[in-house]
């Protein structure tokens, strides 16, 4: 059985319904699936569809790009979201982080943001799946501040150093489509978890088309041979790396 630990399943951004989805998954043996939420309103909408339908979970996340830097808003949001976090099927926080990829970024507005979703994260002792781009330098004393259980570092694709920064920490790596096509360090495969972060992030061969969590598939595929390991050490080593951080 496979797991797709990162996807945003319940987003508008797919082009067939989510029974199709689901049902192209499991066909291809990925059978459980965490959806991923990016605001406030995306979280509410992650909860509503893993609470609408079966093996799928959700996370409550504020995406660095999602937040305008409206301190009062942001009070608000979270005041708003705690009955959200209340809510069944709820298994993490994120995604979360900063992303200083663009230009015009807000460098304080991100790193307050990051520090109350982190407090959350530790109130409630949940793992985070985290978004770090270009960042990691203002991450580690961040992350550092807190005490959260075993997260991830969720489309890992920084330095050798900034991965043994994060194995040194007890953080895992989410591999997804990426490393099908791009040159990236990986972590043991004790130490990741597969994620397709569908609608985005396809894989060889799809690319060009819409990511489902059934490519995961193909992302085990590319694993087998990147660690040299049959298919089913694969699966059960990254099933079993999600059912401890996760719960599920
Ligand atoms: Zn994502």
């Amino acid at each position: 059985m496979l797991v797709d630990s990162h996807c945003h399943i319940h987003d508008d951004g797919f082009d067939r319904s989510p029974e199709e989805i689901i049902a192209h998954a499991k066909a291809r043996g990925v059978e459980k699936y965490i959806t991923i939420g990016t605001s406030l309103t995306d979280s509410a909408n992650a909860a509503k569809f893993a609470q609408a339908h079966a093996d799928t979970w959700w996370t409550f996340g504020y995406h660095p790009n999602e937040f305008d830097g409206n301190r009062v808003r942001l009070e608000a949001d979270l005041r708003a979201a705690a009955a959200l976090l209340d809510g069944e099927k709820l298994v993490g926080i994120g995604e979360i982080g900063l992303d200083y990829h663009f230009d015009g970024y807000d460098r304080a507005a991100q790193i307050h943001l990051l520090e109350n979703m982190l407090q959350i994260a530790q109130d409630r002792n949940m793992p985070v799946s985290f978004h770090v781009r270009d960042a990691f330098d203002d991450f580690w004393p961040i992350f550092d501040n807190f005490h959260l259980p075993t997260s991830v570092l969720h489309s890992f694709s920084d330095s050798e150093e900034n991965l043994a920064q994060g194995l040194r920490r007890g953080l895992f790596t989410g591999v997804n489509g990426l490393s099908t096509f791009a040159k990236i360090p990986h972590a043991p495969l004790e130490r990741i978890i597969f994620e397709t972060d569908a609608p985005y992030l396809t894989p060889k061969p799809f690319r060009g088309t819409i990511n489902m969590p059934g490519y995961i598939k193909e992302i085990a595929e590319w694993a087998t041979d990147y660690y040299q390991v049959d298919f089913d050490q694969v699966a059960n080593t990254t099933t079993e790396n999600v059912r401890k951080i996760f719960k599920i």
